[in-house]
C-alpha cells in the first residue's frame, strides 16, 4: 500500500537549513511518490507564545519556503491548522488514551520548556503532542518527514492510534518517523537551530547576512582546522554546516583547510552555504509575486474533506 506523508511546521518565523536537511529535502522527494499533506501549525504556535498580528506574516513566509525549496502545490496539500476544526474534535478522544504522567515524560517537551521565555507554562505545552496525533491520523498518514525533536512525538502518535485500535476497533494506520540526512541541525551557537533561538541560518537571509551571522560563530585558536565533534564541538559543527551544503564530508574539508584556521574555515563554510541557497532564494523572490493565499484557500478545503470523513469514522467506531 502507497504511504501518505504528513508533516508540517509553525509558522513562528523563517524556515532554516536545519528544516531543510531535517525535513524539506525529504518532502520534496517523497511529493513526486506519495500524497502528502504539509500542515502550518498555527493552533501550536501559543503553546508557549503570542504572536497577534504576525502570525499571517508568518504564514505567507512560510508558504514562499514551501515554494522556494521545491514543494508543489499541486502535488502537496498545504493547510493550517485553525481551518480544520475537525483536528480539534479528534484531539478530545485521542486525549483520553493518554495518562498524564506520558504527557509530563515527553523529553522534547522538556526541552522547551526549558528554553520557553513565558514564566507560566500552559496546559496546551503538555497535549500539543496529542493534537500533533490528531494532525497525522486524520489523513491516516503514515509516513513522518522530521527532525530528531520530533520523535517523542511521534511515538506518542503510535500509541494514540494503537490504543484507538484497540478500544474501539481498527481505524488507523501506526506511522512511522522518517529523519532527514541530519536529524539534528546545530545551530551557530552549538544548540538545536531553530526559529526562535535567534541561532539560525534562514533560507531566506541574504548572502551579507548570512555572511555576518557565519561571521560570529564562535570557534577556537587553533590553527589547524580538524573535525572532533567531542572536543571542538564550534568547529566541527561548521563543518558539518559546509559538507551538508557541498554533499562532501566533513573530514575531507577540515583536512583541505589545514592550518588556515578560523578565518579560512568561515570563508569556506560561508560560500558553501550562499552558493548552496542561490538557487533557492532566487527561486523564493520569482514566487513573491504569487498570491499564496489562494495556495492555502485550496489545501484548507482538501484537508477539511478528509478530516470530516475520518471523524465520522472515530464516532461510528466510538458508538457516537
Ligand atoms: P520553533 O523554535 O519555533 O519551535 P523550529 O525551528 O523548532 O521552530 P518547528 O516548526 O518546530 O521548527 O519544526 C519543524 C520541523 O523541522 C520538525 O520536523 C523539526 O523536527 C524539524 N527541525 C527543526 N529544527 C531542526 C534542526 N535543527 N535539525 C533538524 N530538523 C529540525
Ligand atoms: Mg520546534
Amino acid at each position: 500500500m502507497k504511504d501518505v506523508v504528513l508533516t508540517g511546521d509553525r509558522p513562528t518565523g523563517p524556515l532554516h537549513l536545519g528544516h531543510y536537511f531535517g525535513s524539506l529535502a525529504n518532502r520534496v522527494e517523497l511529493q513526486d511518490v506519495h500524497p502528502m499533506y504539509v500542515l502550518i501549525a498555527d493552533y501550536q504556535v501559543i503553546t508557549d507564545r503570542d504572536l497577534p498580528g504576525q502570525i499571517q506574516r508568518n504564514i505567507t513566509e512560510l508558504l514562499l519556503d514551501y515554494l522556494a525549496v521545491g514543494l508543489d502545490p499541486a502535488k502537496v496539500t498545504i493547510f493550517r491548522h485553525s481551518a480544520i476544526p475537525e483536528l480539534n474534535q479528534l484531539m478530545l478522544p485521542f486525549l483520553s488514551l493518554v495518562s498524564v504522567a506520558e504527557l509530563q515524560r515527553n523529553p522534547t517537551v522538556k526541552d522547551e520548556i526549558a528554553h520557553s521565555s513565558q514564566r507560566a507554562v500552559s496546559g496546551l505545552m503538555f497535549t500539543y503532542p496529542v493534537h500533533q496525533a490528531a494532525d497525522i491520523l486524520f489523513c491516516k498518514g503514515t509516513l513522518v518527514p522530521v527532525g530528531r525533536d520530533q520523535l517523542p512525538h511521534v511515538e506518542m502518535t503510535r500509541l494514540v492510534a494503537r490504543r484507538f485500535n484497540e478500544r474501539y476497533g481498527e481505524v488507523f494506520p501506526v506511522p512511522e518517523a522518517m529523519m532527514g540526512e541530519q536529524p539534528l541541525l546545530r545551530g551557530l551557537d552549538g544548540g538545536k537551530m531553530s526559529k526562535s533561538r535567534g541561532n539560525a541560518i534562514t533560507l531566506s537571509a541574504t548572502e551579507d547576512e548570512t555572511a555576518a551571522l557565519i561571521r560570529k560563530a564562535r570557534t577556537d585558536t587553533d590553527r589547524l582546522i580538524t573535525f572532533d565533534e567531542a572536543h571542538r564541538p564550534e568547529v566541527a559543527n561548521l563543518l558539518t554546516l559546509a559538507a551538508l551544503c557541498l554533499g562532501r564530508s566533513p573530514q575531507d574539508l577540515a583536512e583541505e583547510i589545514g592550518y588556515g584556521g578560523a578565518a579560512a574555515l568561515k570563508r569556506l563554510v560561508t560560500e558553501a552555504v550562499n552558493e548552496f541557497l542561490r538557487p533557492i532564494r532566487k527561486r523564493r523572490k520569482e514566487h513573491a509575486e504569487y498570491d499564496v493565499r489562494q495556495i492555502l484557500a485550496e489545501g484548507n478545503e482538501r484537508a477539511r474533506e478528509r478530516a470530516v470523513t475520518t471523524l465520522d469514522e472515530v464516532r461510528a467506531a466510538m458508538g457516537f
